[in-house]
């Protein structure tokens, strides 16, 4: 078999994910996606850390005309992001893996808050680790939650899903002849102004030279090859 390349891996899933057609929640899509999570742990042996995005239930910008404080806004959508946390680490206690879910925002009552010290003897103990709450911080995304907690944990690599098959020179949705990109320096995809992350995320990534996969979310069950350094989606280091 061949030798794995990454040993702590942060794996950023949209809020999409978890929706219907990207919206609202799907207890079906949660269930599936811990079976996933639960495979790529087990085959690979690897620590797991998990950032979970609300874009299927708030984003802040979805009130940006309707005279909203963004502050709040963007509080929601936080909040949005403890939701499909709480549906995801249920779904995975039920098929028996040991999980913690750390949020940015304090909410003692529903999960443990985020402490880099704590996060770490979870890794120890081989839980998965659920971050929710995003940074805590209104204005920022959940791109930028995986950036940090990746660079703070000392994971090795993060596994962007997304719901196309990697980095392209253009939108792939919009243009057919799009072509995708197998491997990417950061530097060439800020030069081509590629969309792998939001700015702060990524920027974040490329000054402390956290590798990223971008891939499709519909191939999760491949993963195993992105970790042992196989080609797979777009890497981007
Ligand atoms: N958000 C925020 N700060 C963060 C992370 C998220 O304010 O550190 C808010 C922001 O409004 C964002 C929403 O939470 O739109 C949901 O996160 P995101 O859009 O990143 O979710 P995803 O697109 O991954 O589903």
């Amino acid at each position: 078999m061949a030798k794995l390349k990454y040993k702590r891996v942060l794996l950023k899933i949209s809020g999409e994910v978890f929706g219907e057609n990207g919206k609202g929640i799907s207890l079906a899509a949660y269930e599936q996606m811990a079976k996933q999570i639960v495979k790529i742990k087990k085959e690979n042996k690897i620590d797991l850390a998990v950032v979970v995005g609300g874009g299927n239930i708030f984003r802040g910008r979805f009130a940006e005309k309707s005279g909203f404080d963004m502050a709040v806004a963007h509080q929601m959508g936080m909040i949005s992001t403890v939701i499909n946390g709480l549906a995801l680490q249920q779904c995975l206690e039920k098929i028996g893996e040991q999980t913690r879910m750390m949020t940015a925002i304090r909410m003692d009552a529903v999960a443990e808050p985020y402490l880099r010290r704590k996060a770490l003897d979870h890794f120890e103990k081989g839980k998965i680790v659920i971050f929710a709450g995003g940074t805590g911080n209104p204005f920022f995304t959940t791109d930028s939650a995986a950036a940090l907690r990746a660079c703070e944990v000392g994971c090795d690599l993060i596994l962007k899903a997304t719901n196309v098959d990697g980095v392209y020179d253009k939108d792939p949705n919009k243009f057919s002849g799009a072509k995708l990109y197998k491997k990417i320096s950061y530097r060439e995809a800020i030069e081509k102004d590629l969309n792998v992350m939001d700015a702060t995320a990524f920027a974040l990534c490329a000054e402390n030279k956290k590798p990223i996969i971008v891939f499709n979310v519909k191939k999760l069950n491949d993963i195993s090859k992105a970790l042992k350094g196989e080609p797979f989606g777009t890497l981007v280091n």
